[in-house]
C-alpha cells in the first residue's frame, strides 16, 4: 500500500468513527428524552387522573391548566392526557 492510498485508510477510519460517536450521541438524546417523559412524572393512577370532565369540579380541564402541554402531555403527570381531563394536580392558568 502506497502513503496516498494509507492516508485515504485513515481518514476513511476517522469519518467512521465520527459517525458512530454522532449516532451514539443521537441515541443517548432519545433515551434522555424518553426518560424525562415517563420515569420523572407522576403516574395518572397517583393523581387521580381521568380522560373526562370532573362533574364536581365544572371548568378544570387540562387544556386550561398551567401543567398542560398541547396537544396531550402534562408537565406532571405521565401522558398521553386529553384536553378534557382532569386530575388533583389541576392549577388554573394565569
Ligand atoms: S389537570 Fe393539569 S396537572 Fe392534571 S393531568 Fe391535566 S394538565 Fe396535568
Amino acid at each position: 500500500m502506497t502513503e496516498k492510498n494509507d492516508n485515504h485508510a485513515s481518514r476513511r477510519a476517522v469519518l467512521r468513527a465520527g459517525l458512530g460517536l454522532v449516532g451514539v450521541g443521537m441515541a443517548m438524546g432519545a433515551a434522555q428524552e424518553a426518560v424525562a417523559q415517563t420515569a420523572q412524572k407522576i403516574p395518572q393512577s397517583q393523581v387521580q387522573y381521568q380522560n373526562h370532565p370532573n362533574p364536581k369540579h365544572p371548568g378544570q380541564l387540562c387544556s386550561v391548566c398551567t401543567n398542560y402541554i398541547a396537544p396531550n402531555q402534562c408537565k406532571l403527570v405521565q401522558g398521553p392526557i386529553a384536553p378534557i381531563g382532569w386530575c388533583i394536580a389541576f392549577a388554573p392558568k394565569a
